[in-house]
């Protein structure tokens, strides 16, 4: 087993700028000694053209993005930021390699959900997911696929990217009131009330899971987002770590009973305090590998 990281990525942004950087960092630390941590592989420019739109890939190549396009990613664009960018797409997809083979796929970074076929948004420029189902397909893999994104954000783009493809389940469980707010429409969505606690999370999750199990996928994406945790400057939820945990339980308990491989990529988390983001993130992926590895 192994994992991915991006944290040896530099990205220019301004000073104070919410984009949580440190957490990359703080997870990989917190992870070493227990797996081996790789940094993430380049994505190939090939693979990107397999799922976004290739004039948007190659736009962001040549002109970069516009000051519009800029605030609606959150992020000013720079080389750096598309540099990161395609790294973390690249874990993803080396994460989903390792979990044919392996079982169990990490990336220490990745669930930029919010990016569509043709745009950037949310601090999303690739959709890592679709890139990498896109790879999977073109090297030959035909099982169905399930995307479980309990980031506290509903994954829009990656709603978009498989709304045609029956082959392709999106689960999204999210603030119903929170960004972005003209949703998408997912295989299933379950919209949940701000500030929404343990119980009551978990009760819509189990619900959600057994529908989502039905499908009977043959590999499973996990968007593992701690934006859900209380306190946290984005997600507008409210669990404890100890929800977290349970969460994370449910699903690769889920994901044990199927006998499938399962990819587990970042997505996001902003605590007001930091330690809280990387011990929640960092708990994801311990539990990941005692439960799967
Ligand atoms: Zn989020």
């Amino acid at each position: 087993m192994r994992a991915y990281t991006t944290a040896h990525l530099r990205v220019d942004l301004p000073q104070g700028h919410p984009f949580p950087l440190y957490k990359y960092q703080g997870v990989a630390e917190a992870l070493k000694g227990l797996l081996p941590i790789l940094p993430a592989p380049e994505v190939p420019r090939e693979a990107l053209h397999l799922a976004h739109r290739p004039e948007y890939v190659e736009k962001l190549f040549t002109e970069g993005l516009s000051r519009q396009e800029s605030l609606r990613l959150g992020l000013p664009f720079s080389p750096s930021l598309l540099r990161r960018a395609l790294f973390a797409a690249g874990g993803t997809l080396a994460a989903a390699r390792d979990a044919l083979e392996l079982g169990l796929g990490l990336n220490l970074s990745g669930g930029t959900h919010h990016a569509y076929p043709d745009r950037a948004e949310g601090y999303s420029l690739f959709n890592d997911v679709a890139v990498a189902v896109a790879w999977l397909r073109r090297e030959g893999f035909r099982g169905r696929v399930l995307v479980v994104d309990l980031d506290a954000h509903q994954g829009n783009g990656t709603a978009v990217f498989f709304q045609k493809d029956p082959t392709v389940f999106t689960l999204s469980l999210h603030g119903e009131r929170n960004y972005p707010l003209r949703k998408e429409r997912s295989d299933l969505d379950v919209g949940l009330p701000d500030g929404v606690g343990d119980e009551a999370y978990l009760y819509a999750l189990d619900e959600a899971l057994e529908i989502a199990q039905a499908f009977q996928p043959e590999l499973v994406f996990y968007n593992a987002g701690v934006d859900v945790l209380k306190g946290d400057r984005f997600g507008r939820l409210g669990l404890s770590l100890e929800g977290v945990r349970k969460r994370d339980e449910r699903v690769f308990r889920m994901v044990k009973t199927l006998g499938v491989p399962l990819v587990v990529v970042m997505g996001g988390g902003y605590n007001r305090d930091p330690r809280l983001t990387v011990e929640a993130h960092a708990g994801t992926y311990r539990l990941a590998l005692s439960s799967l590895a």
